[in-house]
């Protein structure tokens, strides 16, 4: 019922702008719009503050769904979850009263800062820093390639509050767009995921109160990767419903096409990358839904599977919409049909939340 319900949803009020929003760079409004309108802009907050209390599973399928119609749209509830996470993860109960709730009924986003020019995988050598004064935090630094920065409230702010600790001298804060000392730069110009806006975020003696530490002091990097298990099955979800809406295209095109005097589905040639093509996406998505109950239990294998979800899913995407561009011959390489964006699309989710050689580190030091 679920899955009924946001597909109606994103093929009438989603699908129709996807190809606007890409060409014209745009943030996807109506699907903001849509989105909160049906309470699933961030279906992942608990019921206790005001949100739809959906598990991990419910949350992997609106996304996959959204994704379907256009990935870019798929990132609102992608990443209010990945920004959020870690207050619910680890933040104390006044800061999730007051942060959750706006985003529960709409009226906040949540962005993740994590990345930074010079600390991509090597997320740990971050330079931003936070020093303690009296009863605030003072930060300073620049984290880049923030999804969505900009249109979000709030932020989740990685930052070093002790040099000599590494990982473990790394603090976790929520830091407001209103804060004196925020500001963006300029829209990344991508190959995919165009109407998601990136950009960096500068944070320049930008004083906090001390309460909106997350966590204790020098847990911001143990949270930012424990929401990572968590989320990057959400990446996993973007994957598997781009794959699946390239085949759906696909798989029409292929009846409707005719080539030496018959539809070119009649071809074994054209059934066969077909057939590869769906076992493909099931494999990903029996992954990806397994290792989205692991996240709902907690279980102790989460974060090799939730890495092998999200690589394999991923490149199964890759695959599988780059033969949809094939199937369609030269029309699949044309803006004329939808193809063409979602295997740009497709491109990011064996990037971001950790590159595909990531995972594979992860799933190696972490073998069932
Ligand atoms: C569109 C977009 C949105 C993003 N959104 C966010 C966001 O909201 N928040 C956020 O914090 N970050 C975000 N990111 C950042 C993203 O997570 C990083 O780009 C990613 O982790 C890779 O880091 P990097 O770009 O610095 O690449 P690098 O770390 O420089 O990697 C370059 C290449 O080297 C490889 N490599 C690096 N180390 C190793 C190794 N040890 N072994 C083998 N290969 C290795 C990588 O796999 C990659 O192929 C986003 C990125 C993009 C492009």
């Amino acid at each position: 019922m679920l899955r009924d319900a946001i597909r109606s949803l994103a093929e009438a009020k989603i699908a129709p702008y996807a190809a606007a929003v890409d060409e014209e760079a745009r943030f996807p409004q109506e699907a903001l719009d849509a989105l909160v309108a049906n309470d699933l802009h961030a279906v992942h907050v608990p019921e206790e503050y005001g949100g739809a209390g959906a598990d991990a599973l419910a949350t992997v399928i609106v996304i996959e769904e959204v994704a379907r119609a256009c990935v870019s749209s798929s990132l609102i509830p992608a990443v209010n979850k990945l920004g959020s996470l870690p207050v619910i993860l680890s933040g104390s109960e006044d800061l999730k009263k007051r942060y959750l709730s706006p985003l529960a009924k709409g009226d906040a986003m949540f962005s993740y800062c994590l990345s930074e020019p010079d600390a991509g995988s090597d997320a740990a050598g971050m330079k931003t820093k936070a020093v303690r004064d009296g009863d605030h935090y003072v930060l300073n630094g620049v984290k880049r390639w923030i999804t969505n920065a900009g249109v979000s409230e709030y932020y989740t702010v990685m930052a070093v509050t002790d040099p000599e600790k590494r990982s473990k001298g790394i603090s976790a804060f929520v830091v407001e767009k209103s804060d004196p000392g925020v500001s963006f730069g300029a829209p990344e110009k991508k190959l995919g995921i165009k109407g998601s806006p990136t950009r960096e975020v500068y944070l320049d003696n930008v004083r906090i109160p001390a309460d909106r530490m997350i966590g204790e002091e020098g847990t911001g990097f143990a949270t930012a990767m424990k929401t990572l298990d968590h989320t990057r099955i959400t990446i996993a979800a973007q994957a598997l419903g781009v794959a699946q809406g390239a085949l759906d295209y696909a798989k029409g095109y292929v009846q409707e096409r005719k080539q030496f005097g018959k539809p070119i589905a009649d071809f074994q040639g054209i059934q066969f990358m077909l057939a590869d093509m769906a076992m493909k996406i099931e494999a990903a998505r029996a992954l990806t839904y397994q290792a989205a109950a692991k996240s709902e239990r907690g279980d102790s294998d989460l974060t090799f599977q939730g890495a092998a979800a999200k690589c394999f899913a991923s490149d199964v995407a890759m695959e599988v919409t780059t033969d949809a561009v094939q199937l369609l011959g030269g029309y699949g390489y044309t803006r004329d049909y939808p193809v063409e964006r979602m295997m740009r699309d497709a491109k990011i989710t064996q990037i971001y939340e950790g590159t595909n050689q990531v995972q594979r580190i992860v799933m190696a030091r972490n073998l069932p």
